[in-house]
């Protein structure tokens, strides 16, 4: 089996090879067939690649096999965001009357999910505290179908005891789903574990450059035979040329991710012992409640740590104002470091009263980037030195 840095180079070159070293764009919304019998197979092949690009595309078969291979996976697909991964998942694999548990920390575009779109069509939800595994066993009923998890969860960087989801799911016959968004494979890789399917927002650290939006979900084919087909309906399709981009921005993420991990680690340490800061949480830090879970399950503990400043909403608000590097932006996982205050931004995805538990007003989420290790930090200490605290 070979490396992660010669799969992410290799892993896709069998899928329509050209001559051309870099692999062409099918920008294409349709393919042509020679006969009736083709067509016909090509309209009910799950992620073929030759018939029309909303049911896939070479460039979507591309970046699929190499994902597939990077989380150990029968197959993988590719959809239009993060956002359109889980939710046409989700729409596949529960119907009304169905139970879902989820994580009180979540990403607000999944709590939303789980809050406001699956209750409203009969779904019932329960999301619990995930740092406690009993607390998914407390919460299955024999109209559990699935959970989500997430780890190490946005914004809070809690962590969920992966093996312990699996094994107890598994043991209710209950299909389990890992946003890895946070990790990346090269951290982390759920499926070891016994976790069925695994998603990302391939926004993030998969491409790496923050200029594409796309999501990737993988698994045994027969689950993603059945998301493929609710996708046909949701038809959140990636555009060739972004999957391309995505395939050029994952050809470097095993480079990347070790100088995302160093940042990461440096800046929680600076920062933790700073007399502005009430608390740092990154899984990295042996001050992390659950660090030796996170050392357990992972081999690096990712570019993203969040930071609670003891003055609250308006002295989160001005360390972001003061920092010189990392700019105030929704995303991460880019090669540039970016900083957010979640409070606002979750805003646009959830009400006040569905935030206040998982988003503390004073929390800034810092996502480093790949800039030099020792200018990131210093950059951080003088905007925490410049508060008045
Ligand atoms: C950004 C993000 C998402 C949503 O992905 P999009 O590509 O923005 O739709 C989901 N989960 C996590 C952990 C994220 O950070």
């Amino acid at each position: 089996m070979p490396g992660k840095s010669t799969v992410t180079v290799h892993a896709d070159r069998g899928i329509h090879s050209s001559r051309a070293v870099a692999p062409p764009i099918y920008q294409t919304a349709a393919f042509s067939a020679e006969d009736a019998a083709t067509f016909a197979a090509g309209a009910v092949e799950p992620r073929g690649a030759d018939f029309y690009t909303r049911f896939g595309n070479p460039n979507h078969a591309q970046v699929a096999a190499v994902v597939a291979e990077l989380e150990r996976t029968e197959a993988a697909m590719v959809t239009a965001s993060g956002m359109a991964a889980i939710t046409t998942a989700v729409l596949a694999l529960v119907s009304a009357g169905d139970h879902v548990i989820g994580q009180k920390s979540t990403y607000g575009g999944t709590a939303s999910v789980l809050l406001n779109l699956l209750p409203r069509l009969g779904v019932s939800t329960t999301l619990v505290d995930q740092t406690s595994a009993e607390e998914f066993e407390k919460a299955l009923t024999p109209k559990t179908r699935l959970i989500l998890v997430e780890t190490p969860s946005n914004p809070l960087l809690q962590i969920t005891d992966l093996r312990a989801v699996a094994d107890l799911a598994h043991a209710h016959g209950v299909l389990t789903l890992a946003d890895n968004t946070f990790a990346t494979p090269l951290n982390q890789r759920p499926t070891d574990v016994g976790i069925d399917v695994v998603w990302h927002s391939a926004t993030k650290y998969l491409n790496g450059h923050s200029d594409v939006s796309a999501g990737v979900l993988a698994g045994p084919a027969e689950i993603l035979d059945r998301i493929w087909d609710t996708s046909l309906l949701t038809g959140a399709t990636l555009g060739p040329i972004d999957a391309w981009l995505l395939l050029r921005g994952i050809r470097t993420l095993p480079l990347r991710v070790p100088r995302h991990n160093d940042n990461g680690l440096a800046l929680a340490e600076a920062l933790n012992s700073h007399p502005a800061v009430a608390r740092v949480h990154y899984p990295g830090l042996a001050t992390h409640p659950q660090h030796e879970l996170a050392a357990d399950q992972m081999k690096g503990f990712g570019g993203v740590l969040s930071v609670e400043f003891t003055g609250g909403y308006e002295m989160a608000d001005a360390f972001l104002s003061h920092l010189r590097y990392p700019r105030r932006s929704a995303s991460l996982g880019g090669v540039e470091s970016l900083a957010v205050q979640p409070a606002s931004m979750w805003a646009g995805m959830l009400s006040d009263d569905q935030i206040t538990d998982a988003v503390p007003a004073g929390l800034v989420r810092l996502a480093a980037g790949t800039e030099d290790t020792a200018d990131l930090v210093a950059d951080a200490l003088a905007a925490a030195d410049a508060l008045h605290h």
